[in-house]
């Protein structure tokens, strides 16, 4: 078989369309990325890459790790590093821009139009003091973060693979470099607004507010007022995000704004992390001192973010009181958005007026007891009216309070159908979540060059809600030395 010649047809027939470049200088800089040398398989998600219309053999091929790792460019590309702002830990940073993404470009897929992008292939003009590169250590954690998330059925940038290598990098110690490939219909930020707005750019603020109406909400070009419809529907999709990742147990760790996606997708993984024992207060990124990005904190910051890219395009309204009243959506999508995702947890199949009681008491007792998050909700999947769950009344050290609200909740259940019910429970309370230990066992083995475990954890979370018999560890307590892992923004 003439294997090379053969497998080019499957990159070659893809088909570019390169839609951010065309947008010229102003937004980005046209350039190539730089090799990675030797690049070896970590991780591949044939899921993402049946999405894209790869052919499997093609990503067996010496020519998909010599494209995905930057090392060969797919005809037909066009890369390119994009420029954008960002508020940092609610502060104005000024220019920041793609220091170590490489936007190969866009293609048409199926599911309309995909951008694919390279994550820590090389210095661009907005690297600034850093070195391009990403290191396996987050590499592997972004890869399989993106992949679970989409598995739970929240929105995110997906990952198609990581490619490792020998190189060497500098960090607190030193690692090795890798490369992951995400895709996404676009990695447009509320910092490529922010950025034209700060410095009076306003031709090319509304180019840009252009390219997304026109690409990814139509519909908002039919509005009276397309630009503040655009940050309506930007709001709500981003209350959606919120009330997912909050019904989860999910900490995103770095929520500035040039972390936060116009398309209300979870993107730009670094120190996030799947609650262990439920902490309101949570703050999963080590170098957030002030916990400005703890769990109960993000729904509010979502907002704070929105209210920046409402400044951002205020040039392009008649006045602030239009992007304000935009900007309302959030508060009533939000809450309403979270509590229809506890119900669902919850197994509760109607609206009832009690039901914000019967959530706030739970999450009330999962506080104070310190109860794992996600074992809980699976374990309340078996729950059964009046005869209760010992295996869920065994997580709480207070009894009593838990007896007084399984007497609630066995009361607001006793007329569902439990069948009906425990189906509905089991959808929406996953069984695998990728839990920090988790993650680091999978990381410790692939700097051995063992990449078992992240297959492993790729295959139960692109399929969280599944049993997966046998692998019932990877669904356990986190062991006690789960509680001291750092995870900084250093990636
Ligand atoms: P992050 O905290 O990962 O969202 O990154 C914030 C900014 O720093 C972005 O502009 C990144 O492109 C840039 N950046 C982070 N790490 C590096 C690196 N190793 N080399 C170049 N730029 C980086
Ligand atoms: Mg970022």
């Amino acid at each position: 078989m003439t294997a090379a010649i053969d497998a080019c047809p499957a990159v070659l027939d893809l088909k570019w369309v390169n839609g951010f470049a065309r947008l010229g200088p102003d937004f980005c800089t046209e350039l190539q990325p730089t090799p990675l040398p030797s690049p070896y398989w970590v991780g591949r998600s044939r899921a993402a890459a049946r999405e894209l219309g790869l052919e499997e053999y093609w990503l067996d091929s010496g020519d998909a790790l010599a494209a995905l790792s930057g090392n060969q460019l797919p005809p037909g590309s066009r890369p390119l590093a994009s420029v954008y702002g960002g508020h940092q830990f609610g502060m104005w940073a000024g220019q920041l821009g793609d220091g170590r993404a490489i936007l190969l470009g866009e293609i048409e897929t199926v599911h309309g139009p995909q951008e694919i992008q390279l994550k820590g292939s090389g210095k661009t003009p907005y690297s600034r003091m850093g070195d391009g590169r990403a290191v396996l250590r987050s590499s592997i954690r972004e890869f399989l973060a993106s992949e679970a998330l989409h598995g739970l059925g929240i929105p995110s940038t997906r990952a198609l693979c990581v490619t490792g290598s020998d190189a060497l990098v500098r960090r607190e110690e030193i690692e090795t470099a890798a490369v992951v490939t995400r895709m996404a219909p676009s990695f447009i930020r509320f910092g490529h607004f922010e950025h034209f707005s700060y410095r009076n750019q306003h031709t090319q603020l509304k180019t840009l507010a252009d390219y997304v109406i026109d690409r990814f909400y139509p519909a908002c070009r039919e509005a009276r007022q397309p630009y503040a419809t655009l940050l309506e529907a930007v709001s709500e999709r981003t209350a959606h995000l919120l009330a997912a990742w909050q019904a989860v147990g999910f900490c995103h760790g770095v929520m500035n704004t040039d972390n936060m996606s116009i398309l209300g997708l979870t993107i730009d993984y670094g120190p996030f992390q799947f609650l262990d024992a439920f902490d309101p207060c949570h703050v999963c990124n080590h170098s957030d001192s002030q916990g400005r990005y703890a769990y109960n904190k993000q729904p509010n910051i979502a907002y704070w973010n929105l209210f920046c890219l409402g400044q951002a395009l205020l040039p392009l309204m008649d006045d602030q009181d239009q992007a304000l009243a935009a900007l309302e959506s959030y508060k009533t999508v939000f809450p309403q958005s979270l509590e229809a995702r506890m119900r669902a947890k919850l197994g509760l199949i109607d609206a009832q007026p009690d039901d914000k009681t019967l959530i706030e008491n739970i999450f009330r007792l999962l506080a104070s007891n310190q109860v794992d998050y996600t074992i809980f909700w699976r374990r309340l999947c078996g729950f059964t009216p009046q005869e209760g769950h010992e295996p869920v009344r065994d997580m709480f050290l207070d009894r009593e309070s838990f007896n007084a609200w399984a007497l609630q909740y066995s009361e607001r259940i006793s007329i569902t159908d439990q069948g009906l019910r425990a189906h509905l429970m089991l959808g929406n309370n996953p069984k695998f979540v990728l839990r920090n230990h988790l993650g680091e066992e999978a990381i410790r083995a692939a700097k051995l060059k063992d990449f078992s475990e992240v297959n492993t954890l790729l295959t139960l979370l692109q399929a969280p809600f599944d049993e997966h018999p046998g692998h019932e560890r990877y669904a356990d307590f986190p062991p006690g030395w789960a509680a001291s892992i750092e995870i900084s923004c250093s990636s």
